[in-house]
């Protein structure tokens, strides 16, 4: 392409609300532009890029089994009152009507239509498995739209539904789709770690968040440094701990402390001089109505879906006044678990404790020196707090640490929720009816694109990966007046898009400067430079962006020499 014709608003201001490097570099590279909150056009520079991903997702879906749709974008009502999610999903979810006042919704996902259609489709077990999969428009209305293209309104979304005859089968296309993931984030040349994600009640290994590393990612996450343990924040595991409390029969006698208005670990902490490793946080939660205490290490934090999966509870809040009342017979602040009158669960950090500083069940005191077994016992104890650097691996035992990343991808196993609230059902081969097994699978294609810009920039511009960028090449003559220069840069040009190198020529009419600055600027990793003072030598000379190492070659071997450094490049992100 040549420049001169390209529509490529480049630009040097940095928009006041573009909060992060790729949306300022996005917007400045005149990839994108915003139409109004959340909702943004691309240009033909990032689409180019945005085709590149769907790309290589399409080849490795196509390459794992799965068969493209394209599922309509607006979606019925009665479609999400049958799954239950037209009450439950809440603002994101935009609704509308039609002329006849039927109710409709701009689709934010799509398992209910997917669900829809394979049910009527599938009837029989030699039909399954399926995984369809379609790359296509989303509209989530996000409460707080940010980091342009990264969390908008309007996105693109690559999501893939498979349908399988039981758990087993399932399973089976979980393993494919993950490898596919990492087929295509390895090819997208992304640096990205498959992170365990909570799964809720299906329990297991079933959902992986495909994490790109970047300082910038709105998501933390706990990865071991010496395995490849990685998990959310909300996942991560924590193991339980080897040493275990000294003999209670062997401890000082329980003491009651007077503590008037002392109710938080710090307050409680301050007032009897004691540590929070000392102190025991006793909580009680309402798990669908019914109250349930869980003591955990004073400098420690429950981890609420660990508490509620491991409850198996639908619903799971802190218990409101009354109910602590009802449970410890005193007022908020002073629980413990010395009598209370609820079940008591245990986080492991419990384990090793003696001479612990608890709540007494009364308003105004404290209780010291409690010991378990001796003073309380628990149902049961488990992992229920929030994972923190430097814990210990729950695989290997290596360190824990934190780092923050940007979720391209998800992966997950859905079970039977919608097929069961759908019925979308089989006969197998006794002929019974079945419910098929589902998974989904979604990888968002502009927050992809936007998050290998976070990975691969400098203070001049994007560094495109081979792989993503919009063009491998551009061929800068410096003067366009000078009718050797140019003549060269054409012959170039020609040899390059004859050897199906995507190339731009920069045959504007500016200083060798400005065309420098905007190659850099838009990323291209490939630059062939044609000079007078070179080309006298019948030389040209060709810069890297990634390293900024030029080297000189014939102008006969630089085609040559160009293809098979973008065949190298390709190669290695496999
Ligand atoms: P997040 O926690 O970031 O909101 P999510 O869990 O809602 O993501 P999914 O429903 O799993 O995301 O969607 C699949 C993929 O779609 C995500 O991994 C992400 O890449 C992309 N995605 C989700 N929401 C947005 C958005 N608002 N803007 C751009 N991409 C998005
Ligand atoms: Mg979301």
């Amino acid at each position: 392409m040549r420049y001169s014709e390209m529509h490529l608003p480049t630009g040097r201001e940095v928009p006041s609300d573009a909060e992060v490097v790729s949306n300022q570099l996005m917007i400045r590279a005149g990839m994108i532009r915003k139409l109004t909150s959340g909702i943004y056009s691309y240009l033909p520079l990032g689409y180019r890029v945005i085709r590149k991903v769907e790309q290589i997702i399409r080849e490795e879906m196509n390459r794992a089994g799965a068969q493209e749709v394209h599922l309509p974008m607006v979606q019925p009502a009665e479609l999400w009152q049958e799954s239950g999610r037209w009450t439950y999903y809440g603002k994101e979810l935009l609704r509308f009507r039609d002329r006849n006042d039927r109710d409709y919704c701009l689709g934010p996902t799509h398992e209910e239509v997917i669900t829809d259609l394979v049910r009527h489709d599938i009837k029989t077990y030699r039909q399954l498995p399926r995984n369809l999969y379609q790359i296509q428009t989303k509209f989530r209305d996000e409460v707080r739209p940010r980091f342009g293209v990264m969390r908008c309104r309007e996105f693109g979304m690559k999501d893939a539904y498979s349908f399988d005859a039981d758990e087993a089968g399932a399973e089976k296309s979980y393993d494919k789709m993950f490898a596919a993931y990492n087929a295509i984030f390895s090819r997208c040349g992304l640096t990205y770690r498959p992170v365990e994600a909570d799964s809720g009640s299906i329990g297991g290994s079933f959902s992986h968040e495909f994490m790109v590393l970047a300082e910038s990612g709105e998501d933390a996450i706990a990865f071991c440094d010496t395995c490849s343990y990685a998990a959310n924040l909300e996942k991560a595991e924590i193991a339980r701990p080897e040493k275990t409390a000294p003999k209670a029969s062997d401890r000082p006698a329980l003491e009651n402390v007077e503590t008037p208005d002392v109710r938080t670990i710090e307050e409680v902490s301050a007032f009897l001089n004691v540590s929070a490793k000392q102190i025991v946080k006793t909580l009680i939660f309402n798990a669908d109505g019914k109250a349930c205490a869980v003591l955990i290490r004073g400098d420690h934090e429950v981890n609420e879906i660990k508490v509620k999966n491991y409850l198996g509870a639908a619903e799971l809040e802190l218990a409101d006044d009354d109910m602590i009342f009802k449970a410890t017979g005193a007022p908020r602040g002073f629980a413990g678990p010395v009598g209370v009158k609820v079940r008591v669960i245990a986080d492991y950090s419990i384990l090793p404790l003696a001479d612990m500083v608890t709540g007494a069940n009364r308003e105004n005191y404290h209780l010291k020196n409690v010991n378990l077994g001796r003073d309380f016992t628990v149902e049961s104890f488990a992992d229920l707090r929030v994972v923190r650097p430097g814990d210990a691996c729950p695989r290997c035992g290596g360190e824990i640490k934190f780092a923050r990343g940007i979720e391209v991808g998800h992966v997950f196993k859905l079970g039977a929720k919608y097929s069961k609230a759908m019925k979308a059902v089989y006969l197998d081969r006794d002929g019974k009816e079945k419910t098929m097994i589902m998974g989904c699978y979604g990888i968002g294609v502009g927050r992809t694109v936007a998050a290998c810009i976070e990975q691969n920039f400098d203070q001049n511009g994007i560094i495109w990966p081979m792989p993503l960028a919009p063009y491998a090449a551009i061929v800068t003559p410096v003067n366009i007046n000078e009718p050797e220069v140019m003549k060269a840069a054409e012959e170039i040009y020609a040899g390059l898009l004859a050897a199906e190198v995507e190339v731009i020529l920069d045959d504007r009419d500016e200083r060798a400067g400005v065309k420098f600055k905007d190659a850099d600027l838009i990323g291209i990793p490939l630059r062939i430079v044609v000079g007078p003072k070179n080309l006298a030598q019948g030389k040209v000379e060709l810069k890297i962006r990634k390293t900024g190492e030029s080297r000189l070659y014939a102008k006969s071997d630089i085609v040559g020499e160009v293809r098979a450094i973008i065949a190298a490049e390709l190669k290695q992100a496999g």
